[in-house]
């Protein structure tokens, strides 16, 4: 059966009904390609895409609020500058007019750009139930371990929460991948430095989930991003990540990367004062 509520509360109690039995379909650019590429085709459909405000933007009490639905598209208009890099390197332009924020996180691939830069953003998600109502994880909770998530069967993503751009002093992005479009990273990096002296620095395609890097956050710790603690982190970098060798690069060189993108990007936040746009 198709379901296409026109309101979240609507949708939370399809979903709260029907538990895992029902498939949330938003963009589709990752849910159909499964589907193309022989996956179990669903009984029963929860199409996201009717719901109210799903694609939309709110700032409130110094954070910005994307709701589930907000696509890549709108992304790559806002004012943090790794959110709207990672958001303008996904896919080519049909792609970010469809793929969704909730879908990227969903979805768990290691690779997910959208993944990457808001856990560098040090973003929280909001799980609902309509029932046992809404809940708040850190970002940092969500991946548990390869595809695998911290949503319950029974529960929507309904938004995510990243500072509002005045609480980012600078923020940087790099994707390292075959070709210049429509391109899953070999390796990317996100790092934001936030008005509060934070450093956070985030990666993906090195570790069975995107991934943090708490121990080269450690080493910058209320540091001053000079040369020679810049070099550190970036040691410490590519002795932190996971890579594998895969058909699309080896892991050495994935590491190597680790290491260039570490010390690239902080040497750009380092330069970079005041708003980040
Ligand atoms: C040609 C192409 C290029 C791409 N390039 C990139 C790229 O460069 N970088 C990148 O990161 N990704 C890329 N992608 C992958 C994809 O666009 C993203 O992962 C996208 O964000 C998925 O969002 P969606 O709305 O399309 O999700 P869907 O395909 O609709 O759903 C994906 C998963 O999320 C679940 N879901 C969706 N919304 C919710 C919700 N609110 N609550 C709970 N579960 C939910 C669905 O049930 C499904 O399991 C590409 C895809 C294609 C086809």
């Amino acid at each position: 059966m198709f379901h296409r509520p026109a309101t979240l509360d609507d949708a939370l109690g399809i979903k709260a009904r029907l538990g895992a039995e029902v498939t949330p379909l938003a963009g589709g650019t990752d849910l159909i390609v499964g589907l193309n590429r022989g996956q179990a085709c669903p009984e029963e459909v929860l199409d996201l895409s009717g719901v109210a405000d799903y694609d939309r933007i709110d700032e409130d009490n110094g954070y910005l609020l994307l709701s589930a639905g907000t696509t890549f598209a709108r992304l790559a208009r806002c004012d943090i500058a790794c959110l709207a890099q990672a958001a303008l390197s996904v896919g080519g332009p049909q792609i970010r007019n469809r793929g969704t924020i909730a879908g990227n996180l969903v979805t768990a691939s290691p690779a997910g750009d959208g993944s990457v830069a808001l856990l560098a953003l040090d973003a929280d998600v909001e799980l609902a139930h309509a029932v046992r109502g809404r809940r708040w994880i850190k970002l940092t909770d969500f991946f548990l371990s390869y595809r695998q998530t911290a949503l319950a069967g029974d529960e929507l993503i309904s938004r995510v929460r990243i500072p509002a751009p005045g609480s980012l002093a600078a923020t940087a992005w790099y994707k390292i991948g075959k070709r210049g479009a429509v391109n899953i990273s070999l390796v990317c990096c996100a790092v934001a430095r936030f008005a509060d002296g934070r450093v956070t620095v985030a990666f993906g395609s090195v570790a069975p989930v995107p991934m943090r890097a708490p121990r080269t956050e450690l080493l910058i710790k209320d540091q001053e991003l000079a040369d020679e603690i810049i070099e550190r982190a970036a040691v410490q970098a590519m002795d932190e990540v996971q890579p594998i060798d895969d058909w699309r690069s080896s892991a050495s060189y994935r590491r190597a990367m680790c290491g260039v993108l570490t010390r690239r990007l902080l040497r750009q936040v380092r330069h970079r004062d005041g708003r980040d746009s």
